[in-house]
């Protein structure tokens, strides 16, 4: 240990256990940071040293698989560097299904394993009692097998790792207790300790589930929960290899490692038991709970069931110890919103050992860059709201999101925890009409209506669901008449002050309205191009602009463009999300219907498309903007909040003898697959540029004003394309796409989907993806390909579609 404590580091990171350390030495190895970590206890003190040490890769993210991909190349070779082990055996890890509906997502995951390069392979029963003889085989319908994976020594890797970042420059200072922040101007200057303070140029809080309360400290807010999680340690049992695979037996909720001839096995049960809704103790070093054999019996007995062999074997330990838990079950990264330089790594579910070697990697290149090198939207800290700083809510949900750990991933599944907690004021009435609602960050939105007879209750399956015909009904609605959505949870911002223009046209792609009364759709890039948001802006004065976009990139996106206003600009952005309900009237009589409730002008050439006016409905001056999401002549209606009630009765009352229908979100996912507008997040993300997502139109380049990825788009612009958004319908009408299925082209891989699902009006199963060839992706090369996509490892023929599969002639869209 290093013994005086230093006045200053460019990077201080806060906790020593695989994730602190991880991260200190990749900012040492990678970017030659002066890095100094501060361990209140003991380097692996935490949760670090009582792990078991299993390490699994594929996640349902293409970008955090390859996050776990280099954990495992790191963890190989890291002591042909430091000369310490880490344990490292890749055994291969096998998944059991007993089940049908396992089989399908094993099915599925094998898929999405080709479609993010790994070898995964589906074993009969038989296969299986040959890897591993001990196990009983005869309830399986098989199991999946990924050979890649494997496990390590937690504490090994953590001390290794430590060892790389001192010989890289990194100083360790073990006692050094964070008490407190000095923040000036939105940024932390110093950390307080019990050894003294430390000035800094930034802070990363690596402190597990300490990370809360430092975070705390500073204003932060860190949405993790410690709960108790349970394994134990067997003595030798006899025939078993020193080799044999980790096994993960997900319908009995248990896992199993050998380690020295006997088993490590623990699992997830429905009921778990979180630890302290208060602060953790400081003093909480090297320690266990008390064994709760009552709690570990339903482990207990399902691994007996498993491996009937166990009945003869003793048990050696049990390891009872606390791992923060997050309420959606992914960790918690970034930059975060509420400070200028105050980074996240924290929250990692049970698989802060695999994800420690790229958790560390990812965060040192973000905290340096002050971007995230690539997609990591889903761990992405900015993916939480206000909402998360309800303790109790965080609990129960992450209780719930713990208790699914192993459950079968059902396509379109919803939480049932702490809801209703946000809902619009139409909640009751759109209750009253056969709503079934599902959650977006805390709001309540209609996913579909139950028509009279039918309980509004999702029934999931793997195949086509219970809701599937009754979505298809409020799609056609859309498309012959019209719908009315409740999209009240729309994240809404308004940017004020004279240099709003200015600063919009910098921080966004597309050329901002010059006039007052338009809009814009518009994607915002970061320095490489790719896209972090993609919304709309609308004019509504010389100085005064409204700014919607999706629910859940509410904070994400408020950040993205408060951090990106340029220092001397004159501008202010105001969160409004609350102030306005959103009700979308969408289809072919959306104009007619509305017409009947507002004296404002609204014809084709009253009320262009790409408009954004204040017009009266109902008495109620309401900002309403003509743009769509689903392909249909249409306006989207910003009602103040109190007014939306009457707004609402007043279009349902003339609209329903119409054939108004309401609509949820499951048709809006149907009718954009259709018209082939792109769903960020999915199709396109901080890796896409607009010009491989087919948005190159939305995009100012033929203007001379600078903007942020300007630059990176010029230089792609002159460059071959190496992919390009496509759509895909399915030659077969009865698969069920989901994404990540893989995209053959002549009989070789070529992508993967980013969206599936169906589209109701042709009537077929709809996929995109990004199509890849190191060469050059033209229109010629994406249309001259027999296309194949792999649907749960079965093949399916299909057709590549570069226009909208879907394109309404009516008159009003064209306009
Ligand atoms: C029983 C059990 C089994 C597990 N099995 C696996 C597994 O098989 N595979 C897997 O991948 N993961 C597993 N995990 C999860 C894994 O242990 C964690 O995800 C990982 O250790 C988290 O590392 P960390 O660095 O975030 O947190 P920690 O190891 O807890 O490190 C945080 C550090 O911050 C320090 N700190 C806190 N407050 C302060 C302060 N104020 N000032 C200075 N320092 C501070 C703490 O002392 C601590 O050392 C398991 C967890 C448990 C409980």
């Amino acid at each position: 240990m290093t013994s005086a404590f230093p006045a200053h580091a460019d990077v201080v990171v806060i906790g020593g256990g695989i994730i602190g350390c991880s991260t200190a030495y990749h900012l040492a190895r990678d970017h030659k940071a002066n890095v100094v970590v501060l361990e209140q206890n003991k380097i692996t003190s935490g949760s670090t040293w009582h792990a078991a040490g299993l390490v699994g890769q594929l996640r349902s993210s293409a970008s955090i698989t390859q996050v776990l991909k280099y954990s495992v190349e790191l963890y190989k070779n890291l002591e042909k560097e430091t000369g310490l082990q880490t344990g490292w055996k890749m055994t291969g890890c096998l998944r059991l299904a007993t089940n049908q509906d396992r089989w399908t997502e094993y099915q599925r995951l094998a898929t999405t394993a080709q479609s993010f390069g790994m070898e995964m392979h589906l074993l009969s029963p038989s296969e299986v009692k040959k890897m591993f003889p001990l196990l009983e085989t005869n309830d399986l319908v098989g199991a999946s097998f990924l050979p890649t994976d494997g496990q390590a020594s937690p504490s090994d890797i953590t001390q290794s790792l430590a060892k790389g970042a001192r010989m890289h420059g990194a100083k360790f200072y073990e006692g050094a207790r964070v008490i407190g922040f000095d923040i000036v101007d939105g940024f932390v200057t110093s950390v307080k300790t019990t050894l003294g303070n430390i000035s800094c140029g930034r802070v990363v809080n690596c402190a597990g589930m300490w990370a809360r309360q430092i975070g705390a400290m500073a204003g932060v807010n860190v949405p993790l929960q410690p709960v108790k999680h349970q394994y134990v340690i067997t003595e030798t049992l006899n025939g078993l290899a020193r080799d044999a695979p980790t096994i993960r037996d997900p319908d009995l909720r248990t896992y199993f490692k050998e380690e020295v001839g006997g088993l490590v096995f623990g699992g997830y049960e429905p009921n778990p038991k979180s630890w302290v809704l208060d602060d953790v103790p400081e003093s909480f070093e090297f320690q266990l709970f008390d064994d709760d054999f009552d709690h570990f019996e339903q482990h207990m007995s399902n691994a007996l069931l498993r491996i009937p062999a166990l009945e003869d074997t003793g048990i050696k330990k049990m390891i009872n110890g606390p791992e923060s838990f997050t309420p959606d079950g992914n960790f918690i990264l970034g930059a975060a919103p509420e400070l200028k330089n105050f980074y996240v790594g924290a929250g990692f579910n049970a698989f802060g050992i695999a994800s420690g070697g790229g958790a560390g990697w990812v965060l040192a290149d973000w905290v340096m860059k002050g971007e995230a090198p690539t997609d990591l939207w889903s761990v992405d800290i900015r993916r939480f709201s206000a909402l998360h700083k309800d303790r109790a809510w965080v609990n129960e949900r992450t209780l719930e999101a713990y208790g699914k750990h192993y459950t079968v991933g059902f396509p379109h599944e919803e939480y049932l925890s702490g809801r209703p907690r946000i809902v619009s004021p139409l909640y009751p009435m759109l209750k009253a009409k056969g709503a079934c609602f599902g959650s977006k960050l805390g709001w309540e939105r209609p996913n579909w209506f139950a028509p009279e007879g039918v309980d509004p209750i999702d029934h999931y399956s793997m195949g086509r669901q219970n809701w599937f015909d009754h979505v298809g009904a409020e799609h056609r609605a859309v498309r012959e008449t019209a719908g009315l959505f409740d999209q009240s949870s729309f994240a809404k911002f308004e940017m004020k002050g004279p240099d709003a223009e200015a600063t919009l046209n910098f921080i966004c792609a597309n050329k901002i309205p010059s006039e007052a009364g338009r809009l814009v759709y518009t994607q915002l890039l970061n320095t490489r191009g790719g896209i972090e948001c993609d919304l709309t802006v609308a004019r509504l004065a010389v100085d005064h602009f409204y700014i919607v976009t999706g629910t859940g990139f509410r904070t994400h996106d408020f950040h993205w463009i408060v951090d990106h206003i340029p220092s001397k600009m004159n501008v202010k952005l105001i969160d409004v999300t609350e102030d306005y309900g959103t009700l979308s009237l969408m289809g072919p009589l959306s104009r007619a219907i509305l017409q009947k409730t507002t004296r404002n002008d609204i014809s084709s050439a009253g009320f262009k498309f790409g408009d954004a006016k204040m017009i009266d409905v109902s008495g109620h001056l309401v900002r309403a903007l003509r743009v769509t999401y689903v392909g249909e002549l249409g306006y989207e209606l910003h009602v103040p909040i109190a007014g939306l009630g009457d707004v609402y009765e007043a279009l349902m009352q003339i609209g329903e003898p119409l054939g108004l229908k309401l609509a949820g979100y499951r048709a809006i996912e149907s009718l954009r697959l259709e018209k082939g507008y792109r769903a960020w997040g999915a199709d396109i993300t901080p890796n896409d540029s607009p010009l491989e997502a087919g948005l190159g139109w939305a995009v100012k380049l033929k203007s001379s004003v600078d903007f942020i990825g300007r630059t990176a788009l010029e230089a792609k612009r002159v460059k071959p394309l190496t992919k390009m958004l496509v759509g895909f319908t399915t030659e077969r009408e009865d698969v069920v796409l989901v994404g990540r299925e893989t995209i053959l082209r002549d009989g070789k891989f070529a992508g993967y989907l980013t969206s599936g699902g169906y589209g109701y009006s042709v009537r077929k199963p709809i996929g995109y993806g990004y199509v890849r060839n190191l060469g050059d992706v033209t229109d010629n090369y994406v249309t001259t390909g027999k296309y194949e996509l792999v649907v749960a490892q079965e093949r399916v023929k299909a057709i590549p579609h570069l226009k909208p599969i879907y394109d309404p002639t009516n008159e009003k869209i064209k306009v």
